[in-house]
C-alpha cells in the first residue's frame, strides 16, 4: 500500500480505483495441494483488503479476488466494471510476458488501456547497460555501475495522495471476503508453526529485527545455525515489502561504511543483476546460460532416479547436504550458503542434471523466484553467467566443518546424529566404532550410508565437464 507502482500511478490518474488480485488458476494448477505460497499468499491478502478498507473514502470499498485465467479474469472485470485502464506492474518471466501480452490485445479490442510499471526489482530490463550499450554479463562490473547509477530519489517510495483514498466501492457478485484455502482448492500448511509471518506486517517485523542484525550481516551470513541473513526473501517474492525503501536504507548505512549492510546491498544487487539476466538472455529457463554446457551427460535412468530421491528426502549420507533438504522440505527456507552445497552435491556429486534441483527448488521454495533460482543453480553446474569454474568442486564435508563447526544446524534437522561428537558430525562413516557405538548410532539403520565417494564423484565430474573445455567458453566481456 505505501510503495506500490501501478497503485501510486492508477490513483494518481483515476476518480476511482478497484483493486483486483486474481489467484490465477494457470499457475495454481499445477501446485501440490498443500503449498506454503498460496497460504503466505492468502495470509497477506487478508491484511491488504483490510488496509484498503481502512483507507478508503468509500465505507462499502475492499479487494476484489478472482479465482481462474488471468486473461479472462482481467479482461472480464475490466469490461464489467467499465474501467478506462488497468495498471499492472512489470513482471518479466517469459510466461508471464505473454500472458500480458496476451491481456493487452485483448484490453485493447475494448478500447481499455493497460498500463505496466517497474516495481518488483530497483533497475530493470536495459536500466544497466556497459559502455557501449550492452547488458552486463559478469556481476562486479554491473554492480559497479548499478552503484554508479543510483540516486537516492530513485528509492524514493511510490506516494499514494494524502487524504481517503478513491478506491471504488465492492460491486456486488465478488467476495465479499478472501477466500478460505479450501475453496481455492488448497489445504493448510505448516506456516502459521513457522518463524514466517505474512503480509506487510510480517515483512515489516522481519526488517526491524534484521536492521538490529545488519551490521554483522558479513560474518554472520554464512553460518546456517547463526541468524545471520534477513529472511526477506518470500516477502521481496511477493512484495510484502517495499525494495526501495531496503535498498535507500543499506545505501545510507554503506555510505557511512558500513560493511555489513553494504554486502547486504550487494545481495539485492544480486537480484537486479538476475532479472536482467532473464530479460536479455530468456533461453536460460529451459538450457545453459553458455550452450557448451548443453552437451554434458548426465546421469539419467533409474539409477539417478533414486540418487535424486535420496537427495530430495535428504537422505544422501551427507548429513550437511541432507540437513539442509530437510529445512526445505520443512519450512520451505533453505539457507543461501546451502542452497550452494545442495546444489553442488546434486550436480557435481551424484552427476544430476541442474534441471531436476532446479524444478524442485520451485516447487518447495518459499521464495521460488525463477530469476534467482535459475541464477544461482547455473551457477552451481558452472554453466551460468559469471559462475563458478567447473574445476571448483564443494567438498562438502570441508563446507561442512567450516560453516557448521559444531553440527548445531545438523543436529536441528538431523536428530538421529545428534548424540555424535562434534568433529565426527560432519562424515558419520568416518566416525571411530567407539564413538557410533556410544552415540547408539547404526550406519545403514538409522542414517544413510554415503551415495557416493566425494573423490571419486570428483573425477567423474571433471570428465564428465570435460566436453567443455573442447569448445571455447571465453567469458562475455561486460
Ligand atoms: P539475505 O541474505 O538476507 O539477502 C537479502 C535478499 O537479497 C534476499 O532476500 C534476496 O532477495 C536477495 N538475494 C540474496 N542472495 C541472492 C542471490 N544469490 N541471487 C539473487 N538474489 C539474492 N533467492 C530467491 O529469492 N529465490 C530463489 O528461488 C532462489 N533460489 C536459489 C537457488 C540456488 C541454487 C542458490 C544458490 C541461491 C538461490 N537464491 C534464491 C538466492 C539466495 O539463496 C536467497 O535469496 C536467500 O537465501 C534468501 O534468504 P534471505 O532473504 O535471508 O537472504
Amino acid at each position: 500500500m505505501h510503495d506500490h507502482a501501478a497503485l501510486s500511478h492508477a490513483m494518481r490518474s483515476s476518480a476511482r480505483v478497484y483493486p483486483l488480485f486474481v489467484f490465477d488458476t494457470d499457475i495454481l494448477d499445477p501446485l501440490p495441494r498443500q503449498d506454503r505460497r498460496v497460504e503466505f499468499i492468502r495470509e497477506s491478502l487478508v491484511e491488504l483488503d483490510h488496509l484498503i478498507q481502512t483507507h478508503a473514502s468509500d465505507p462499502k470499498a475492499g479487494l476484489l479476488i478472482g479465482h481462474g485465467k488471468a486473461l479472462d479474469i482481467v479482461v472480464r472485470a475490466a469490461q464489467e466494471l467499465g474501467v478506462q485502464a488497468v495498471f499492472t506492474n512489470h513482471d518479466d518471466e517469459p510466461q508471464s510476458l505473454a500472458r500480458d501480452r496476451q491481456i493487452l490485445g485483448a484490453l485493447a479490442s475494448s478500447g481499455i488501456a493497460f498500463h505496466t510499471f517497474k516495481d518488483h526489482v530497483f533497475f530493470e530490463r536495459s536500466e544497466v547497460l556497459t559502455q557501449s550499450g550492452q547488458p552486463f554479463s559478469v556481476f562486479t562490473p554491473y554492480k559497479n555501475a548499478w552503484l554508479k547509477q543510483y540516486e537516492s530519489a530513485m528509492a524514493q517510495a511510490h506516494p499514494l495522495p494524502d487524504r481517503a483514498l478513491p478506491f471504488a466501492p465492492r460491486p456486488s457478485g465478488w467476495p465479499t471476503q478472501v477466500p478460505e484455502l479450501k475453496s481455492l482448492g488448497f489445504e493448510r500448511t505448516n506456516l502459521s508453526e513457522l518463524a514466517i509471518a505474512a503480509g506487510p506486517s510480517g515483512a515489516r517485523q522481519a526488517w526491524e529485527d534484521f536492521k538490529t542484525r545488519i551490521q554483522h550481516y558479513r560474518e554472520t551470513r554464512d553460518f546456517p545455525a547463526v541468524k545471520g541473513p534477513s529472511y526477506l526473501s518470500v516477502h521481496l517474492r511477493f512484495g510484502t515489502v517495499s525494495l526501495r525503501s531496503l535498498v535507500q536504507h543499506a545505501h545510507h548505512l554503506q555510505a557511512q561504511g558500513d560493511e555489513g549492510a553494504s554486502t547486504w546491498l550487494s545481495e539485492l544487487i544480486w537480484r537486479d543483476f538476475y532479472h536482467q539476466i532473464l530479460h536479455h538472455h530468456p533461453h536460460v529457463v529451459d538450457r545453459a546460460f553458455k550452450p557448451a554446457y548443453d552437451d554434458i551427460n548426465w546421469e539419467h535412468g533409474s539409477a539417478a532416479q533414486a540418487l535424486f530421491q535420496s537427495w530430495c528426502d535428504g537422505k544422501t549420507g551427507y548429513p550437511l547436504v541432507d540437513a539442509a533438504m530437510r529445512q526445505l522440505n520443512q519450512t520451505g527456507y533453505m539457507h543461501n550458503r546451502l542452497r550452494m552445497v545442495t546444489a553442488s552435491f546434486l550436480v557435481k556429486d551424484l552427476g544430476i542434471d541442474w534441471r531436476w534441483g532446479e524444478r524442485y527448488f520451485a516447487t518447495h521454495l518459499n521464495d521460488f523466484d525463477l530469476a534467482a533460482n535459475n541464477g544461482g543453480w547455473q551457477w552451481a553446474s558452472s554453466s551460468g553467467c559469471d559462475a563458478q569454474p567447473y574445476f571448483r568442486i564443494f567438498n562438502p564435508i570441508n563446507q561442512s566443518e567450516k560453516f557448521d563447526p559444531q553440527g548445531r544446524f545438523i543436529r536441528r534437522y538431523v536428530p538421529e546424529l545428534s548424540a555424535l561428537p562434534d568433529r565426527a558430525i560432519h562424515a558419520p562413516w568416518l566416525a571411530k566404532p567407539i564413538e557410533l557405538q556410544e552415540s547408539g548410532l547404526k550406519l545403514g539403520q538409522h542414517y544413510p550410508n554415503p551415495l557416493v565417494d566425494h573423490a571419486q564423484a570428483r573425477e567423474k565430474t571433471l570428465a564428465r565437464y570435460a566436453v567443455v573445455k573442447s569448445k571455447a567458453v571465453k567469458p562475455t566481456k561486460g
